[in-house]
């Protein structure tokens, strides 16, 4: 009987303790493995799709899976509601990120889209503050380029825009839903908080754009290279667009050109620079910077000269000379040629062929050197194709080509370079005056 007894408590012992590893397992089970979700479910009502996620951090799949659980519970409530979960995992040096995207549709239309992005190796949420060196500007950076970005792609789309509002809005400290991937730092912008606009849209910026405000840890795992690279655009974009071409001669000056490049920068604005030899030999980071930020280089000839009086072997030299400088300072060989004065005829034309690009907008920046009777001239003789004629060497001249481009963008124009022009028009002829 004793020997039976003991048995028995052995048997209950060992149960107990087996019963209680079974529940440890199932219990670490739920809180660590990741939840097989059903991927694909649609009901009248709603409809989700759902990437089965495996981070390989315990700690971010835990996160995760939380916040799908309570997004489903909250979708099964809804009618004509959709959701998609999707997810990356990217590699930068050794440092592995998760990028959680999650967006919502009702009745079809988008109308959320969530971001989360985690460093697995730690599986910490990563911040703005994470990315950005705090010693830098770069709330002032990020705010003013997300607003013009908003400002004019309202404004392309004729969406009622409220500056006050959007400036709230794209204010770094609320604005802060961004993830990354190779291209960049994308922010996403859901404009229905104040508009009309349902669709969310995103800005992205560059690594190398990014690359003076961006920590040094950070630099070193998000690229390889910080090689920077000249900015290029679709021009399809462009298309059915009212368009026009906004030129500067006489430039670059080391005391207003890169204030003008700063705010062009800010709007996403690209233009073309009509560069005269002498400054362009003076100020080549200037030369760099206008072909690395997407503006369009034609030449001013080397000293301003009138063409007209000069001889076959003065013109060639007038003209080859400023295109050796800019082509030493970007790699890059300019192809357009904007005679001073507006002054060619056959012979100009005939030695060193290149595309000759006069205007038919005429700022006469030069004439008032002042920004608001600019800004009523550019508004009361602008319209569609034109090529419009400014100077980056007067103050003045650059404070009322901005006014003007605010305002042309607030009536629907878009901005296009000489060449994205020429695409867009057709490119027929040796001569512009405009379209
Ligand atoms: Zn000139």
């Amino acid at each position: 009987m004793k020997h039976f007894k003991l048995n028995i408590t052995h048997l209950l012992i060992f149960l107990g303790i087996f019963g209680m590893l079974i529940l440890l397992y199932v219990v670490s089970k739920n809180m660590f493995e990741p939840k097989e979700y059903e991927k694909n479910i649609k009901t009248d009502n709603y409809e989700y799709n759902i990437k089965n996620i495996k981070t390989g951090n315990k700690l971010v799949d835990q996160k995760i899976n939380k916040y799908i659980d309570n997004k489903i519970s909250f979708v099964k409530k809804k009618t004509k509601y959709k959701m998609q979960i999707d997810y990356k995992i990217s590699e930068y040096k050794n440092i592995k990120t998760f990028d959680f995207k999650e967006v919502e549709y009702s009745d079809s239309k988008k109308i959320a889209e969530e971001h989360k992005i985690y460093n697995i190796k730690d599986g910490q949420a990563i911040k703005l503050t994470d990315v950005f060196d705090k010693k830098t500007d770069y709330k002032n950076f990020l705010q003013d380029r997300l607003y013009y970005f908003s400002l004019m792609f309202m404004n392309e789309n004729s969406i009622k825009v409220n500056e006050d509002k959007l400036k709230k809005l794209v204010s770094i400290d609320t604005c802060n839903d961004f993830y990354i991937n190779e291209d960049g730092i994308n922010f996403v912008i859901s404009l229905s908080n104040i508009s009309d606009y349902s669709e969310i849209i995103t800005k992205t910026f560059t690594y190398s754009q990014l690359s003076e405000y961006l920590k040094e840890n950070f630099k070193i795992y998000i690229n390889e290279s910080f090689e920077k690279t000249r900015v290029t655009r679709n021009i399809d974009y462009f298309k059915d667009k009212k368009i026009v071409a906004i030129t500067f001669d006489d430039g670059p000056s080391n005391l207003t050109t890169n204030r003008l490049l700063d705010e062009l920068d800010k709007r996403g604005v690209k233009v073309t620079f009509f560069v005269v030899g002498t400054n362009a030999e003076k100020n080549p980071d200037i030369i760099k910077r206008m072909y690395l930020e997407g503006h369009d280089i034609g030449i001013h000839t080397y000293s301003h000269s009138n063409l007209l009086k000069l001889s076959d072997e003065e013109i060639y030299s007038q003209k080859s000379s400023v295109v050796d400088i800019v082509k030493s300072a970007t790699g890059f060989e300019p192809t357009l040629l904007r005679p001073p004065y507006g002054n060619i005829d056959d012979r100009v034309k005939s030695i060193y062929p290149m595309k000759n690009i006069l205007w038919n907008v005429d700022s006469e920046d030069w004439k008032s050197r002042n920004a608001d009777i600019i800004l009523e001239q550019i508004m009361s003789t602008t319209d569609d194709g034109d090529i419009v004629l400014f100077h980056d060497i007067y103050d003045t001249s650059v404070d009322g080509a901005l006014k003007s481009i605010d305002e042309l963008s607030r009536q629907g124009y878009s901005f296009v370079t000489i060449n994205e022009l020429l695409q867009i028009k057709g490119d027929t002829k040796d001569t512009y005056y405009g379209f």
